[in-house]
């Protein structure tokens, strides 16, 4: 699950709101008569909940450090434990592996036109990227002109030149921010600060004007001496300066495996979960420690899902079953980052069979699947994607668990980046716990019941979408259905009634 960026109380009091819906007026009771799976799937459905259970304690061991999209060797060991488990049973790889390439952009670097140009006179000095920090682009353009050199202490206004500052004090982020921060508001186009040593860093400080540091060494011909000169422009002297920076590349990669179908072949299901979590407290800001634990598990979030993904997958290919549908199990990195695995393969699938010829017809997206609690219920979302979705999910349940179906498609998880293209999407929740996005979401609090009964939900609709069951897409119809920030059963008008 993908953190909104609200605060964590509008979150809680959004499940508050949940509770104080009650069962009666909202929710379908559970009852004890399911269907068959053979009016289903056709096949009788054998989920080895053990090896399921198993799937999630090594998912979010601490070995692999809560699983960062940015943290290669981690995330490397989560997928390469995933595709073991799928040769074990024989499921083939969408193309030639099973790891399909895409790219995420995080933090920032030098652009290779980051340059300073010092004109004294006719002496032109060129400074190239490697001799220059670039802190803030401005809007991208070359800044040329006069320069005022304001020494270590900003004055009140810069008029509009270019300020050449000299930081002595704090030269890490913080202190070249806030120097920044004052000439911007002094005034000035474009700022070079001339730092004892060149800070090299990736951070980008928030500013409207281009900002560069320097570092004192390579200053010393042109940076005027003695406080006379301060508050003036430099006799003799202009600047140009271009400090564009690009976002810096991480190669990152989805999991596909999937099964032919039969005889609707480029009919395409896709049946996905994310794998990454938020990693440890190294991470940035995301994971907090907790006394001597560091490391956000992420059991619940999603190593639940991406086990029940990689659990049907392994029984459908046990049982030898050919959907007429083709099947595509997917296993998404990136999405704690913003979404950016599923968003890879909706906007660009691979050029690889079965995506080469076929279009997908429908996605169904696991996140947080492994903390059902009565009271919350199993949140059924997007429901309104598609007419036919309820009563396929009904068919496939309710397995003895309380189902709540929602109307609006949440854009905080993976099957919002297919919804957007028009495609029948589902989204299965069990809803926020104390422990999301923190150190305790770990193994043991899992309710292996609830997510057994989930399992056998999702593994007989996935069947039934599989063995060709009408599913059309549905335009909303209001602003109850349609894509929306906030949770599935935050809101009572958006969920369906019994
Ligand atoms: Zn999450």
């Amino acid at each position: 699950m993908h953190r909104r960026l609200c605060t964590t109380t509008g979150l809680l009091a959004g499940l508050f709101a949940i509770a104080a819906c009650g069962p009666d007026s909202t929710t379908v009771s559970p009852d004890k008569g399911s269907a068959a799976p053979e009016q289903l799937g056709g096949i009788a459905l054998e989920l080895d909940e053990a090896r399921m259970f198993a799937a999630i304690e090594h998912l979010a061991a601490d070995a692999l450090h809560g699983r960062y999209s940015l943290a290669v060797a981690d995330l490397g060991a989560a997928a390469d434990y995933i595709t073991a488990e799928y040769n074990k049973v024989g499921l083939k790889p969408v193309g030639e592996s099973f790891r399909t390439p895409f790219t995420i952009e995080s933090g920032w670097e030098p652009g290779p036109d980051v340059q300073v140009w010092v004109e004294i006179g006719e002496e032109v000095i060129e400074f190239s990227a490697d001799k220059i920090g670039s802190l803030a682009n401005g809007n991208g353009d070359v800044v040329f002109g006069d320069a005022t050199f304001v020494g270590a202490k900003t004055p009140k206004s810069v008029n509009g030149a270019i300020a050449i500052a000299h930081v002595a004090g704090d030269t890490g982020v913080t202190g070249l921010r806030a120097r920044a921060n004052e000439l911007e508001k002094a005034g000035a186009r474009a700022i070079v600060l001339i730092a004892p040593s060149l800070a090299t860093t990736d951070d980008r400080i928030d500013a409207a004007v281009p900002v560069v540091v320097m570092a004192e060494s390579d200053a010393v011909r042109w940076m005027p001496k003695g406080r006379k000169a301060v508050g003036k422009k430099i006799p003799g002297l202009k600047i140009s300066l271009a400090a564009k920076q690009l976002p810096v590349q991480h190669p990152s990669f989805n999991l596909l495996a999937w099964i032919p179908g039969t005889d609707k072949p480029d009919e395409i299901v896709i049946l996905g979960a994310h794998f990454d979590h938020i990693g440890t407290n190294e991470f940035g800001h995301a994971c907090s420690r907790v006394d001597d634990d560091t490391t956000c598990n992420g059991a619940d979030d999603n190593a639940s899902g991406s086990a029940m993904v990689l659990e049907i997958a392994r029984t459908l290919a046990e049982s030898g079953y050919q959907p007429r549908r083709t099947l595509v199990f997917a296993h998404f990195a990136g999405e704690e980052l913003g979404l950016l695995g599923s968003k890879a393969l909706a906007d660009e699938p691979p050029d690889a069979a079965p995506f080469t010829t076929g279009k997908v017809v429908a996605m169904i997206n696991l996140d947080m699947v492994g903390r059902y609690r009565e009271d919350a219920g199993l949140q059924v979302g997007a429901v309104s994607s598609s007419d036919q979705w309820r009563e396929l999910v009904e068919a496939a349940g309710p397995q003895g668990l309380r189902l709540v179906f929602e109307r609006s498609v949440t854009a905080r998880s993976d099957h919002a980046n297919f919804y957007s293209k028009k495609i029948p999407v589902l989204f299965f929740f069990t809803g926020l716990h104390d422990d999301y996005h923190r150190v305790g979401d770990h193994a043991e609090k899992i309710n292996r019941e609830g997510m057994a009964a989930i399992a056998r939900i999702v593994g007989h609709l996935t069947t039934a979408v599989g063995n060709g069951a009408r599913l059309d897409w549905s335009e909303p119809r209001s602003a109850d259905e349609g894509a929306v920030s906030r949770l599935p059963a935050s809101d009572a008008k958006t969920i369906e009634q019994p």
